[in-house]
């Protein structure tokens, strides 16, 4: 019922991204309330704006209870591309996890099933979310988790802090993803990565910090690289349930080939703890 963007009415900010700010904003005839995304291009980005508009046609096709939900996307004459997704009222893992510092294991067992399951749907439709970190996974008025921002968050623009940008990124990638040639000469499919960054953040909620550890406050870039192609330093807590434990390691084998699908982790007693 959205046919415009003059149909839309600007609320208030929302936040900030890679390239992009987030709008609350409302449909001034049904006055219903949904989260207005701006990516902003300049003409050097052609070509990444091409791209992210391709994507946008598939992302329009995506319908899950498990994915936020993009519900049109328009051009404006300046050259910025506008996502009009569904709101989600409680913001981000990331908000709630600086709020709350660490979750009680059976909060993130529940997580764990939404976020599987939505990697369930989409990677059915053979789409690679490609940025799972909590800033991406969004929460409702009724507390539920949801996936968001796939294809496009994953193009830098260079407004923000690139380096930053990348950092908040990189943090959550598969070492088959930080270094191809060392961990598979190239060949992985970007579903066992999706599977990786999920086990990142299951351990940073429970942690209550990013988990790779020795790396202190501030990790300098060359650090974190380093740290997840050797991958030697991601600690699972002794004091986790065993189920828990299994569940993160199924995540985090370094062998994309060996590590859990979504299909397998869907049958770990992990996420099916709460029904
Ligand atoms: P990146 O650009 O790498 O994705 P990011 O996820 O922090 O980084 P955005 O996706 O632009 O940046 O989101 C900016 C802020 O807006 C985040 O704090 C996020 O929680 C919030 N946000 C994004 N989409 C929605 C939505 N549909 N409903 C409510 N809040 C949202
Ligand atoms: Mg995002």
């Amino acid at each position: 019922d959205i046919e415009s963007l003059s149909d839309l009415e600007k609320l208030t900010v929302i936040g900030h991204g890679n390239g992009g700010t987030v709008y609350k904003v409302r449909n001034r005839k049904s006055s219903s309330v949904y989260a207005l995304k701006v990516l902003r291009f300049d003409q050097n980005a052609a070509v990444i704006r091409h791209q992210v508009a391709c994507e946008a046609e598939i992302l329009k096709r995506v319908d899950s209870q498990f994915v936020v939900k993009c519900l049109a996307v328009f051009d404006t004459i300046g050259g910025d591309l506008c996502f009009v997704m569904e709101h989600m009222e409680k913001g981000s893992l990331y908000d709630e996890l600086r709020v709350r510092v660490k979750l009680p294991e059976d909060v993130v067992s529940v997580i764990a099933q939404r976020v599987v399951r939505g990697l369930q749907y989409l990677h059915g439709m053979q789409i690679v979310h490609g940025d799972i970190k909590p800033s991406n996974l969004l929460i409702n008025g009724k507390g539920e988790v949801k996936i968001a921002d796939f294809g496009v968050s994953k193009i830098v623009v260079g407004t923000r802090n690139a380096c930053e940008a990348c950092m908040g990124t990189c943090a959550y990638m598969s070492p088959e993803r930080v270094d191809p040639e060392r961990w598979d000469g190239g060949n992985a499919d970007g579903f066992s990565g999706d599977v990786w960054s999920l086990g990142v953040v299951l351990l940073e909620c429970l942690v209550g910090h990013y988990p790779l550890i020795g790396l202190g406050e501030k990790p300098d870039w060359a650090a974190l690289i380093c740290a997840i192609c050797l991958g030697e330093r991601l600690e699972i807590p002794e004091t986790a349930s065993p189920d828990f434990r299994s569940f993160v390691r199924r995540c985090l084998e370094k062998d994309w080939r060996k590590r859990g699908s979504v299909d397998e982790l869907l049958g770990h007693p992990f996420v099916n703890r709460i029904l």
